[in-house]
């Protein structure tokens, strides 16, 4: 009866986001925020033609592992639904579900994505409205084609007498996940012609669902060697193939102590990237920014999950070196845990990613560190290793901060050899920085932090 409404509007898994919705959780627990912001500075658009752009966009991508170490606490949020959402799609639910049913209902599901049946899949949601029934179709046709290995929503909580119930949904990639993607998802049921049946998504009853790569358009996936490609948008080829080229350059600085391959997620909507990166949609206008992020998928009961390398449209807009920095830096955090380390210095996680990523770009460093060359050049040396607050879009110094820690990490390299920069990190990991500083430099922080500012005048000036 709602079919005619229903089919002017688009909430729940399906939605086409706008990039204005009000902002959704996106961090362990109700309530908090993600204290990361990807791309709140550099609100010019990045162009090929503009170096200094680039380059702020090559650095916004490292702006990432301040968002990833939020979503390495565990994204496993019960979302709300947006201020200001249309009106739902799905019928008004009523009543508590009985359990045995949905889990029959969830489990025929299960299956027809398992024997890819479509026919039995979209018979679990005949008695909802078209406009979700539509949004279910191409779900299912995204899910045939990726390599799915035990793809299920296991029931959770019902929602009150809403009708909704709380699905965990699961699910791994053969060949690269070594444990399941969860994300919380809800499905709206109705006792319809004496039976449980689905009737919509979450949003009659105020409530989002954690967003999936699956939840993008028609989707295309990428397979070379160790890279993963996933996603909707344009130039997925050429994402695997620097993504894959990027392992072994990773490697060979790291070691192979790490899985040596990588997921990549590509949607074509910005907003779409930014919620699959367990990013704060309420960024708003600065999710489009950002041009890569490394996350941690959460995985069951808020546990971490996977890793992911998220390539937002923004990508695109890079050149050449920028493109190859940006998945570089990011499968490095992929490589030493980044997205996952609450304890080795930021200083350490961002400067290592760069200075993995800039290895060998031949790129001049008073080009690579124009922002922070040119602070120096005027007399301004930064008195101290960038923290956590500097690595905040908020900051107004977030280039300048990527600038700090590269340099450091470089100049360990330089003088104490790129060996002895791995175990300064891998140290780091594990004890208090200063103690690190002691036993793997031989220096007291005071006196590196002293021999990082004669190192930025004289590489920068
Ligand atoms: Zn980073």
């Amino acid at each position: 009866m709602d079919d005619e409404r229903a089919a002017e509007t688009s909430p729940g898994p399906a939605t086409e986001q706008t990039g204005e919705r009000a902002p959704e959780q996106a961090t362990g627990r109700p309530g908090e925020q993600a204290t990361g912001r990807a791309a709140e500075q550099h609100p010019e658009p990045v162009t090929a033609e503009d170096p200094s752009r680039r380059r702020a966009l090559g650095l916004l991508a490292g702006g990432g592992a301040a968002v990833c170490l939020a979503a390495g606490a565990g994204i496993f949020a019960l979302t709300r639904a947006p201020d200001g959402d249309p009106a739902p799609a799905t019928l008004p639910p009523a009543g508590t579900p009985d359990p045995r049913a949905v889990a029959v209902v969830l489990a025929n599901r299960a299956r027809a994505v398992r024997e890819r049946n479509r026919i039995a899949f979209l018979a679990t949601v005949a008695a909802a409205p078209a406009a979700f029934q539509q949004a279910q179709a191409r779900l299912f046709d995204n899910l045939t084609k990726l390599p799915l290995d035990g793809w299920e929503e296991r029931p959770g909580e019902p929602q009150g007498t809403s009708g909704v119930i709380q699905v965990s949904l699961r699910y791994r990639l053969t060949g690269f996940d070594t444990g399941p993607v969860a994300r919380t998802r809800h499905l709206a049921f109705a006792h319809r012609s004496g039976a449980w049946t689905i009737i919509g998504d979450g949003s009659s009853a105020g409530l989002a669902d954690d967003a999936d790569i699956a939840d993008a358009g028609s989707l295309t996936i990428v397979r070379k060697g160790p890279a993963l490609v996933v996603g909707d948008a344009p130039r997925l080829d050429e994402i695997a193939r620097r993504l894959a080229a990027a392992v072994p350059a990773v490697t060979t600085v790291t070691g192979t102590s790490w899985a040596r391959r990588a997921v990549a997620l590509a949607p074509a909507d910005a907003a779409l990237a930014a919620r699959v990166a367990g990013n704060d949609a309420g960024a708003g206008q600065d999710i489009a920014r950002f041009a890569a992020l490394a996350v941690v998928t959460p995985g069951p009961d808020g546990s971490p999950g996977q890793d992911r390398v998220v390539v937002s449209p923004a990508f695109g807009r890079l050149n050449d070196l920028g493109r190859r920095v940006v998945l570089t830096h990011e499968l490095t955090h992929v490589a030493t845990g980044g997205a996952r380390d609450g304890r080795t210095p930021i200083w350490l996680i961002e400067g290592f990613a760069d200075y993995v990523g800039y290895r060998n770009a031949g790129v001049p460093v008073r080009s690579a560190a124009r922002e922070l060359a040119a602070e120096v050049a005027a007399g301004r040396v930064p008195g101290a290793l960038p923290t956590r607050s500097d690595f905040d879009g908020a900051s107004g110094r977030l280039s300048q901060a990527y600038q700090e820690a590269w340099l450091a990490c470089r100049m360990v390299a330089d003088r104490y050899g790129e060996t002895t920069l791995v175990r300064l990190y891998r140290a780091a990991g594990r004890e208090p920085e200063a103690a690190a500083l002691r036993r793997i430099l031989g220096l007291p922080p005071d006196t590196f932090t002293a021999d990082w500012r004669d190192y930025l005048r004289k590489e920068l000036t």
